[in-house]
Formats: C-alpha cells, sequence, structure tokens
C-alpha cells in the first residue's frame, strides 16, 4: 500500500459512518448526483503531484487546503449502493473522480471490485495521473471489472512534464509506459491532457499521435482534451493566457480533421443520459441552524450537517460540535455551500 501521508498536505481526516459526515452535499468527498446515470464518487482528496495548472490547488505545495480527506470503503459503497437504487435505472456509470489523484485510495481494488457486484452499474470509469499506476496495478484492476481509465498526459517532452506536473520527479516515460500496458489490456484508455496556453500547446499533437499509435480508446473515444480554465481556488501558471472556448473548438476541429478522430465531445458519445436526481433539501438564501460536524477542505471553511447533507460553510471560525446560523449561497447539483451568518 502506498505511504499518502507523504503527499498530503494538511491533516488527513478518515470519514466513517461514526463521523455522522453523510456523503452527499461536499464536492470533496461521497457520491455526486448531477441529474444523470453518471454518479462521480470521490473517495480521496489527496495528489502526489503539484500540476501548475491545477483547478482543485492539491498537492503538498497547495496555499489553501488545510485538510484532506479519505472515506471508509464500507460507508463509500452503503451510499453509492443507496443513490443507484435510488435512480432506478440499470445503465449507471461510477466515474471515480477526486479532488486529488484517486489512486492514492487505499482501497482503490476493492472499491471497484464490489461496485462491479452491483448489476445496476452498466460502466466503471477511473481518472488519473498515471503516476501510482503500473503493470501490477492495471491487471488487478482488470481482473477487478474496472472498463476505463481516463489519464492525464501532460506532454511528451520531459522537461516541460516535470514543470507542468510541478515535481522534479515527475517521470513521463513511466506514463507512457503506464499509457501502453492500460491500451493492451482489457481496460478502455482514453487520453485526457489539458492544454495549457503558452506552455504545452506544441505537445497536443504529439500526444494524439502517441494515443493513435498505442490504440488509445478500444471501446470509448480515445482522446478528452480540456481547455485550462481559471478557477478562484485553482492555480495559474505564470504568464499562462486562458483560450475562449470557441477558439479552443476551432483548434480542435482542426485536429480532427487532421487526424480523422473525434475530439469535441459531448455527455451523448458516452451514452450519458438525464436520470432522476436526488432531491435538494434546501433553498437558496434559506437561513438555518447546523451543528459542525469537521473541521473543512480550506482556510475558513467548516462542514456542517443538516436535512442528511454534508455542508460547506464559508468563513465559519467555530469549532466541531457547535450549533451555527448559516445562510444557504448554492445548491446545485446537491453541492450545498453556505456562509455563516449572525
Ligand atoms: S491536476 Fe490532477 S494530478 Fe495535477 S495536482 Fe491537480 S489533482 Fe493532482
Amino acid at each position: 500500500m502506498i505511504n499518502i501521508e507523504k503527499f498530503a498536505c494538511g491533516k488527513i481526516n478518515f470519514i466513517r459512518k461514526s463521523s455522522g459526515l453523510p456523503l452527499i452535499g461536499h464536492n470533496a468527498f461521497g457520491v455526486i448526483d448531477r441529474g444523470t446515470n453518471l454518479l462521480q464518487v470521490r473517495a480521496t482528496t489527496i495528489c502526489n503531484l503539484n500540476c501548475i495548472f491545477c483547478s482543485t490547488d492539491a498537492g503538498r505545495f497547495s496555499r489553501t487546503r488545510v485538510n484532506e480527506f479519505i472515506v471508509e470503503l464500507e460507508y463509500l459503497l452503503d451510499y453509492v449502493y443507496k443513490v443507484v437504487k435510488f435512480k432506478q435505472i440499470n445503465d449507471i456509470e461510477v466515474h471515480l473522480d477526486s479532488l486529488g489523484e484517486t489512486m492514492t485510495y487505499p482501497w482503490i481494488t476493492e472499491l471497484i471490485g464490489r461496485l462491479r457486484e452491483n448489476e445496476n452499474i452498466k460502466t466503471i470509469s477511473m481518472q488519473s495521473n498515471g503516476t501510482l499506476l503500473n503493470g501490477k496495478k492495471i491487471k488487478e484492476l482488470e481482473m477487478v471489472g474496472l472498463d476505463r481509465i481516463n489519464l492525464s498526459i501532460l506532454a511528451l517532452d520531459a522537461k516541460l512534464a516535470k514543470i507542468l506536473a510541478g515535481i522534479a520527479n515527475y517521470d513521463i516515460e513511466k506514463v507512457k509506459d503506464v499509457a501502453k500496458r492500460i491500451a493492451e489490456s482489457k481496460i478502455d484508455l482514453l487520453i485526457a491532457p489539458v492544454l495549457v496556453p503558452g506552455y504545452n500547446e506544441g505537445e497536443i499533437p504529439k500526444i494524439i499521435e502517441f494515443g493513435i499509435e498505442i490504440g488509445a480508446g478500444k471501446k470509448f473515444l480515445p482522446f478528452g482534451i480540456q481547455n485550462f480554465m481559471r478557477y478562484k481556488l485553482g492555480r495559474k501558471p505564470k504568464g499562462c493566457r486562458t483560450i475562449r472556448m470557441y477558439d479552443f473548438r476551432k483548434r480542435m476541429e482542426e485536429y480532427e480533421k487532421k487526424y480523422n478522430i473525434k475530439l469535441i465531445l459531448s455527455p451523448k458519445d458516452f451514452g450519458i443520459h438525464k436520470a432522476k436526481m436526488l432531491p435538494i433539501p434546501f433553498k437558496k438564501n434559506e437561513k438555518l441552524n447546523v451543528r459542525i460536524a469537521s473541521d473543512g477542505r480550506i482556510m475558513g471553511e467548516m462542514i456542517g450537517v443538516a436535512r442528511e447533507r454534508s455542508i460547506s460553510i464559508m468563513r465559519c471560525n467555530a469549532n466541531v460540535g457547535d450549533i451555527v446560523k448559516i445562510k444557504i449561497l448554492k445548491t446545485k447539483h446537491n453541492l450545498i455551500v453556505a456562509e455563516r451568518v449572525k
């Protein structure tokens, strides 16, 4: 098992059933249901890289994080099964993603194996930066029934890849080897680089050529290229501009023609369709009292609990166990954000 402590920034909090933290409501852990047949399942927030463009400011050198979270296996499975049952459909995709790196979850193989036992889960996919994978691990994940890995490849140039990953020992040759092994296994490979303007624009065609050469996308599509976006708490590389979505799409269209592949993707390409969504038990601007159940992930945040949801409370200076008054700011997709009020 990998030593997760060495990657964590701040304290690692294990979320057990006894913690009283519901696994719906917070974007760092648990289950996210956005009203489709795709469920995002987040088991860990820890990341072993420190990418200079990271939208979640993950990794050891994070400027905003003070706590990391890992969810106990049985507790997480309880929640996933509960939500799967609620949705009453039999073509659910469970997508294991994270505000960190999915492979830092100590029970990832067991998690996938147990999800596979549920007959209403059709597809199990996960995101990974590839650095904690190897031939043995890929074999294990294949055996337990993982369908697809969305692998981020930053650049094929070794020096540039290290700069983008934010750590000196990032080894692109290892990640390339992992990509080849996934492509040779029963697990499908989707290569998902982030286009970071001013840094890896010239690398994108090389990454596409590499993916075609090794046979990415056996069942699903081979690439999911993303445009770098600025986020409030995310990192912005020095000198990096953002490209308008219109211009990004134009560029993707050029590559589509050049390589005869599909790069502009829609949820339909992955069989994603609308499905009933868990009820949202709060209204925007509503004020209520909640119990503080945990410290938050970032500075100034605490996590409260009410109506079977975890609530991210900003600008909250309080102690675990306190009852505080809050105002609900956001409720979209059951990701509940609030602020403390008098
Ligand atoms: S971009 Fe992904 S791999 Fe890189 S630091 Fe952020 S969470 Fe980790």
